[in-house]
């Protein structure tokens, strides 16, 4: 992602700023939107995980759909050109104020997430005389095997409806005339790379879906929800998600009837790894036990360490990388092309400015010696990285920056 030029160009750029690689956006929505069509599944592209104004024009010129889970979303989907006719509304608490936006805008669909909710809609949507489109989001109870912060599929959760309270949702559906049932919809969790797990949602949505038209509900969509994980591990080496297989355990699973549509929400799958934040080394400290890197960026600028313990690659791009990444290119001697690289490799708590203690990216680093001034990148930052940038401190908004 960073070759010499790239960080030539960043020493002149005023830190903490997001990177974004517009090329590695493309190639990732190539590749979704390949797998996707071979099957003929809709994707629609989960605008929380990054709203950034030229991420979501790009990903919007796919024609993929807009998944929306504020009424600020649907207006921003509509406003930057997603055919209304493919964005959907979920959320758990979506106001009324939200609910008639998205009503005035004519969304394709309300992904329902209570029962209460249903009463609600159909009050709103009779008082405009408007049909409002809906599916019922499902709590399948399906464990995604992720971190347990970014679980939402679980009885425990409290996203979805759960299992059973569906003869409540269907007595709710005949008595509301101004909702039009569309389907089902599930969503189990964020950063799953277990496909043994969809595999199991597939089987609980088949066993959903028969449970619907036994009790007189015909399904015309089937949404999957999102969910798919990308490697923070490895962002140059694995830098596209397995958008194949994926699509195909959904192809294998999935008991798809005729004239029936298979919905898909992506998001961090499509935006992980097109950026990274830049900072710099604000001062090195040396402890007895522990070395410190201060960088100029903290938890106002990528929360995910600090919220969910969430791991990502740091490099010192004027020394050449992260401590691997060095050793490789010392082998190739190429390395020194990057910076002076003097010194030997250490370990460092690398940490932000913000008065916090959880304000830390990550514990105990290898990295080759430091110093202040140095070009830091933090990886695998372009889902929910810069949407949850926050004013704390009282700090500057984080810049973003592009490729081209
Ligand atoms: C957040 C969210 C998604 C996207 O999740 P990712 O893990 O980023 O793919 C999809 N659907 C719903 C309802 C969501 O809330």
């Amino acid at each position: 992602m960073f070759n010499n030029n790239t960080v030539q160009r960043f020493k002149d750029i005023e830190t903490p700023f997001y990177y974004y690689d517009m090329d590695m956006l493309r190639q990732t929505l190539d590749a979704c939107r390949d797998a996707s069509a071979k099957h003929n599944f809709h994707v629609h592209y989960a605008m929380k995980a990054n709203f950034n104004s030229k991420v979501i024009d790009t990903i919007q010129s796919y024609g993929f759909g807009a998944d929306c889970v504020s009424g600020n979303e649907v207006k921003a989907a509509v406003e930057h050109g997603f055919d209304k006719s493919k964005v959907v509304f979920a959320g758990v608490g979506k106001s009324d104020k939200e609910i008639n936006l998205a009503l005035d805008a004519d969304i394709f669909c309300f992904n329902v997430e209570s029962i209460q909710e249903l009463e609600i809609i159909n009050e709103l949507a009779k008082a405009k005389g408007k049909t409002a489109e809906i599916a019922i989001r499902i709590n399948p109870n399906v464990d995604a095997h992720t971190h347990h912060y970014i679980t939402t599929g679980l009885d425990e959760n409290k996203f979805g409806i759960n299992t059973w309270q569906l003869h409540d949702v269907v007595d709710m559906l005949r008595k509301c005339a101004n909702l039009q049932f569309l389907g089902i919809h599930f969503h189990i969790g964020s950063q799953i790379t277990d496909m043994e797990v969809y595999r199991s949602l597939c089987i609980r949505i088949n066993e959903m879906q028969d449970w619907f038209e036994n009790h007189g509900f015909a399904i015309k969509i089937l949404n999957t929800g999102g969910g798919l994980g990308v490697d923070y591990h490895n962002p140059d080496t694995n830098n596209i998600p397995d958008f194949e297989s994926y699509f195909q355990v959904f192809k294998k699973f999935l008991n798809v009837k005729p004239g029936q549509e298979v919905h898909f929400e992506l998001g961090r799958a499509l935006v992980a790894q097109s950026a990274s934040l830049i900072s710099r080394v604000l001062y090195v400290k040396n402890g007895q036990k522990k070395n410190f890197l201060i960088l100029d960026a903290g938890m106002t600028e990528l929360m995910r360490p600090m919220l969910y313990q969430a791991y990502h690659e740091i490099e010192n791009l004027s020394r050449g990388g992260n401590q691997e990444s060095r050793d490789k290119k010392q082998e190739d001697s190429a390395f020194l092309s990057f910076g002076e690289g003097r010194g030997e490799a250490l370990k460092y708590d690398v940490v932000g400015p913000i008065c916090e203690s959880t304000d830390c990216f990550r514990k105990d680093v290898d990295l080759p010696q430091s110093y202040r001034g140095d070009l830091i990148a933090i990886r695998t930052a372009g889902a929910y990285g810069e949407v949850m940038a926050s004013g704390y401190n009282l700090r500057d908004h984080v810049q973003s920056v592009y490729s081209e």
